[in-house]
């Protein structure tokens, strides 16, 4: 339908610097925790002539004519979003993550209203109230965090926090936590100062919807996710929540935050939602909890630190301090022998966000690629060589061993 050759004809400028991209991705072993590599099937459908559609509104009450086949796609995204996660009901408009939480805080909450969310040096996400963004801005914040002795969500703290301050909504979910997150609990903190919960499930939703993980659905008011994280569809966002609040959420995505859809990533979500409902998918989300079991018990049996000891999901936060190195020396290091991951602070961190104490890894992308729990200690031994050892072209030597047996299919 639309190839490479129809960009590098027109924009060879452009079409240079996406070519390397594609080389960058070829020849690297990617462990940042939020990337993964669609299928060719979402990436088709996201190239596709539904971009050039205008579909303002929702299926069959649309601001535009010649609406007829939009509505189709993202009514296949919708009502499979639905039986994933079974919620009553779905909303797969927003363009990210951010704009998901946007919506249910504009939905929700009236300016100065408090809202209480994780800590981000503990684990928490930027739009859970972080002074830098609108969440922060216009929300007065309080946070709860991990136990020090633990670095897992003490639970009892949370519940004295909430109490104490009577936030109008509980923010749960993380971008860099290892373990499961107990929605039902936090249900219940938020039933005694009558909050909404509002799980944010962007990471965790492919292990939801394989029954990995706790689903948010049947507990939080508002679920709402990425879809381009373990869920492997496009980068997007989506909300859930029951019949209740139906109209809403609606109202506040569509026009109280964004415009017109964007129909051909709706597309794609329909895809990825249909790719996620499969028994292979339930294989893909297993091994992506093996390799990442394989690469933290191979990094403890390095001598690396582990926030909590371990993980429980698809991602886990190495605690450098032992070995004396920045998160930010770290990644920059990794990154010169062909391996991507990200800084990351670790809770109770005495350095800034900018320089971190620690780094994230996560086995999402790895496993798209094929990766297994046997190379998940090479990539542990790569780790090693480069922030231990330094040993830069031994670490080389290895991640091109493992990009040359896993040929990269993504082009
Ligand atoms: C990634 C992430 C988001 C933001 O998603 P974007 O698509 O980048 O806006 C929101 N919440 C959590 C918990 C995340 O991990």
């Amino acid at each position: 339908m639309y190839n490479f050759s129809d960009i590098s004809s027109c924009d060879p400028q452009l079409a240079a610097a996406i070519s390397s991209e594609i080389a960058r991705q070829r020849d690297t072993i990617e462990l940042i925790a939020s990337e993964n590599f669609v299928s060719k099937a979402v990436m088709a459908a996201m190239g596709s002539p539904l971009t050039n559609k205008y579909a303002e509104g929702y299926p069959q009450k649309r601001y535009y004519g010649g609406c007829q086949m939009v509505d189709i796609a993202e009514n296949l995204a919708i009502n499979r979003a639905k039986q994933l996660f079974n919620a009553e009901h779905a909303n797969v408009q927003p363009h990210s993550g951010a704009q998901a939480n946007m919506a249910v805080y504009f939905a929700c909450l009236q300016p100065n209203d408090l809202i209480m969310g994780m800590n981000l040096s503990h684990g928490g996400h930027l739009t859970h109230g972080s002074p830098v963004t609108i969440s922060g801005t216009y929300y007065k914040v309080v946070d709860y965090g991990v136990s020090k002795n633990t670095g897992t969500i003490d639970y009892d703290e949370m519940r004295k926090i909430a109490l104490k301050n009577r936030p109008k909504m509980i923010v749960c979910g993380a971008s860099a936590y290892p373990r499961k997150i107990d929605f039902a609990i936090i249900r219940q903190i938020a039933d005694e100062i009558d909050a909404y919960v509002l799980a944010d499930v962007a990471h965790i939703a492919g292990l939801i919807v394989t029954g990995n993980h706790q689903n948010s659905v049947p507990h939080a008011h508002f679920t709402t996710s990425t879809t381009h994280k373990t869920l492997r569809g496009p980068r997007g966002g989506l909300i859930l929540t029951s019949n209740g609040y139906a109209k809403m959420i609606d109202k506040a995505l569509f026009p109280g935050i964004q415009g017109g859809p964007l129909m051909h990533v709706i597309a794609a979500k329909a895809v990825a939602f249909h790719e996620a409902a499969q028994d292979s998918f339930k294989v893909y989300i297993n091994q992506v909890l093996k390799n990442a079991k394989s690469l933290a018990e191979s990094l403890l049996s390095h001598g690396f630190n582990l926030v909590s000891g371990g993980t429980d999901n698809h991602l886990m936060l190495v605690d450098l301090q032992n070995i004396n190195i920045t998160g930010k020396e770290a990644e920059t290091r990794l990154d010169l022998v062909g391996c991507t991951c990200n800084k990351n602070t670790i809770p109770f961190d005495p350095k800034s966000p900018f320089v971190t104490s620690g780094i994230r890894l996560g086995t999402p992308a790895v496993t798209s690629r094929g990766l297994k729990e046997e190379d998940m200690q090479v990539v542990a031994n790569i780790i090693a060589l480069t922030l231990r050892d330094n040993d830069v072209s031994g670490a080389r030597r290895l991640v091109g061993s493992l990009t040359e047996k896993y040929p990269f299919e993504g082009e």
